[in-house]
């Protein structure tokens, strides 16, 4: 009965905040330039925006899973006093090598698995066929094309190594995500 909405799934690290290894604090933060305009653009053209994130530095024990959520918060604070907001942010603090279970497992929701996707998909009564996925690295890519989202790839971040990598052929790419939305709104 409801409609389904449109949406952009973007990575956190490397695509809207710089990626410096592993935050493992809020004062760690520091928006890629644009990037929190770029979300506005998004919202203003009524997109459904989430960030769908490999945080496996909890697993690794580098920081715990309630300081990811509290760096999560202090970044959306920082998006909320921009003008805009999102509308989740889904994290995988797994990683099938590193840690003590319950973070040390074979989930499906760590990139390029679909896990937290489809969370958000299911969750927000997202159209997949009009929704996108946007990102740095290979893995952002291929969860993208594996939950059936278009893709585009930015040179931000883990972008410039990794791009050889990338095995789905995103639509775009793009040197930052600001350019990158600016690009898919004007088509
Ligand atoms: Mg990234």
């Amino acid at each position: 009965m409801s409609d389904k909405h449109k949406a952009i799934f973007l990575d956190r690290d490397g695509t809207i905040i710089e990626d410096s290894g592993y935050i493992s604090r809020p004062d760690q933060i520091k928006f890629i330039p644009g990037s929190i305009e770029a979300i506005k653009l998004l919202k203003e053209a009524g997109f459904k925006v989430f960030v769908i994130t490999n945080q496996s530095g909890v697993a690794r024990g580098y920081f715990s899973e309630d300081m990811l959520q509290t760096i999560d918060k202090v970044m959306h604070r920082h998006i909320l006093n921009g003008g805009t907001h999102l509308d989740g942010i889904y994290y995988c603090p797994h990683h099938p090598e590193h840690g003590v279970y319950p973070y040390k497992q074979e989930c499906d929701c760590r990139k390029p698995q679909t896990g937290l996707i489809k969370k958000a998909v299911k969750e927000h009564n997202v159209d997949i066929a009009q929704s996108f996925m946007i990102g740095d690295h290979s893995c952002d890519m291929e969860a993208g094309a594996n939950a059936g989202l278009k893709t585009l790839f930015l040179l931000t971040g883990h972008g410039e190594k990794e791009q050889s990598k990338v095995k789905h052929k995103p639509i775009h790419t793009a040197k930052n995500l600001l350019e990158a939305v600016k690009w898919l709104l004007a088509q």
